[in-house]
């Protein structure tokens, strides 16, 4: 039997036990999980800090936060969440009892990214303790730090044979796709999105893909350019630019293009100073391999600002690029990396077909002061997330579902929608055996006078 094997027969093994599922055990693992993070913040962020170099209040601002949030959530609404939810009843069940029952899944498979390696691994889990299920973890191997110390500090804390760490790669992943799995919750990118789905097939097993892909950003002329920029420039250079939801490109009028180039110039150098290579709160590329993709996507774009790189240290300026042909390398993949292009458009139609002549998009950003700009956006297109006039805070709203839709991903999550999606949502409907008279309209003979027609 091969490790990942038997960490998934265990997990069954201690789920078919039962004891994942009282509402006490969940919130008292839920409390467990909140206790390391009280108390292994330093580690948590040593690691990251060694794999993206991220700084320890960064580490605790988009990761660690996020999750306590979470966590106490759960902890405060599980008995809401968990509790039979009546529906409406009809003629002939009008005085049974029905109502929809969540119940686990079973054994959820966890596979995380590295950007926020925490954050896209811990989430899922949070709800899937929530929903009485047992989970193998599998943490992205390419912030190899990150996963260690994960593999380490879980089993710590919470019921190590219910929720199992698995490190490894792609033939470890591989390996646990071919066990069976109840769920699969996936974080990362669409072309290993297809691999996970079609490993899913093979047990008819549902998934959850949070994948990404290119996110717009359109900008009115009649808006507020200084702050638009501002948090653009905080949305896109934010871990690097190595954030799922950083708005890749953006899309504006070209009277406004100097001027936004000039904007997020400021702001770089407000937020990273004027060499954002020493500066603590800006990262590093994840390593040499996205180095050297990212460097070979400036290959036919203007750098308007930025541009200086150093591969030994993985590191790339925050960088503008002008006047980018939507033919350019830079427009054909998700950038997830510091170079924000820029395409001129003449109105907001081209802007709208442009968008909508490609994937939907996992956000869709629109920064504007005309409230009916606004809302065309939004019923002209599709995307995951929609924000306007600003940029990543949707994230953070846990009463707003999070996910794709099309190419960025399928499912969603974050407060009751993770719940949700990793319980089954099961319709129940108790009769007592009296009223027997009741029924026999619907037994055979079948005759127009019994029904009274
Ligand atoms: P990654 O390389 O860490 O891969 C993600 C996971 O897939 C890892 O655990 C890895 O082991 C596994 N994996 C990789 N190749 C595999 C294969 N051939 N077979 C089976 N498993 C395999 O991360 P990534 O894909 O580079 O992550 C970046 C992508 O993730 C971006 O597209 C980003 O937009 C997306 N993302 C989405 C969200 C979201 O919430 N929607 C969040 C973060 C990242």
């Amino acid at each position: 039997m091969s490790r990942e094997q038997e960490a998934v027969a265990r997990a069954r093994k201690a789920f078919r036990t039962g004891r994942s599922k009282p509402l006490e055990y969940r919130i008292y693992q839920l409390k467990k999980l909140q206790q390391l993070f009280t108390e292994r913040q330093k580690e948590i962020s040593d690691a990251v800090k060694k794999d993206l170099n991220k700084s320890e209040v960064g580490t605790q601002l988009y990761e660690t936060l996020g999750l306590e949030g979470e966590i106490s959530l759960a902890i405060r609404k599980l008995k809401e969440w968990a509790a039979p939810r009546p529906v409406e009843k009809n003629l002939m069940t009008v005085s049974d009892t029905v109502y929809i029952q969540p119940e686990p899944l079973g054994v959820v498979l966890i596979i995380g990214a590295w950007n926020y390696p925490w954050a896209v691994t811990i989430q899922p889990l949070i709800g899937a303790i929530a929903a009485g299920n047992a989970a193998v973890i599998k943490p992205s191997e390419v912030c190899a730090h990150t996963a260690k110390v994960m593999e380490e500090l879980l089993p710590l804390y919470i019921d190590k044979e219910l929720y199992p760490v698995i490190n490894g790669g792609v033939p470890e992943t591989q390996e646990l796709l071919r066990q069976r799995f109840d769920h699969i919750f996936y974080t990362g990118n669409c072309a290993v999105g297809k691999l996970i789905m079609e490993a899913a097939s093979k047990h008819l097993t549902p998934v959850i893909l949070e994948l990404g892909g290119k996110s717009p950003c359109y900008i009115d002329k009649n808006c507020d350019i200084s702050i638009a920029c501002r948090r653009i420039t905080w949305g896109k250079y934010t871990n690097c630019g190595q954030t799922c939801i950083a708005p890749d490109y953006i899309l504006c009028d070209p009277s406004i293009q100097d001027r936004v180039i000039d904007e997020v110039k400021k702001s770089i150098k407000e937020f990273y100073t004027d060499n954002p290579k020493t500066c603590s709160d800006y990262g590093r590329i994840i390593n040499q391999r996205h180095f050297k993709r990212l460097m070979a996507l400036l290959e036919d774009s203007t750098v308007a600002e930025g541009g200086d790189n150093d591969e030994s240290d993985c590191y790339i300026a925050p960088t503008v690029l002008r006047d980018v042909k939507p033919e350019a390398k830079v427009m054909q993949e998700e950038i997830f990396g510091p170079l924000l292009p820029i395409l001129p458009v003449s109105s907001l139609d081209e802007a709208i077909n442009f968008i909508n002549d490609r994937e939907k998009p996992l956000a869709l950003y629109v920064f504007s002061s005309d409230n009916k700009l606004i809302e065309r956006v939004k019923d002209e297109t599709s995307s995951g997330g929609l924000l306007a006039n600003d940029c990543l805070v949707h994230f953070s709203v846990s009463s707003l579902p999070f996910g794709g839709v099309g190419n960025s991903g399928m499912g969603c999550y974050h407060g009751k929608f993770t719940f949700d999606q990793l319980s089954h949502l099961r319709g129940c409907l108790i009769k007592q055996l009296k009223m027997e008279g009741v029924n026999s309209m619907r037994y055979p003979p079948h005759t127009f006078k019994k029904l009274g027609w």
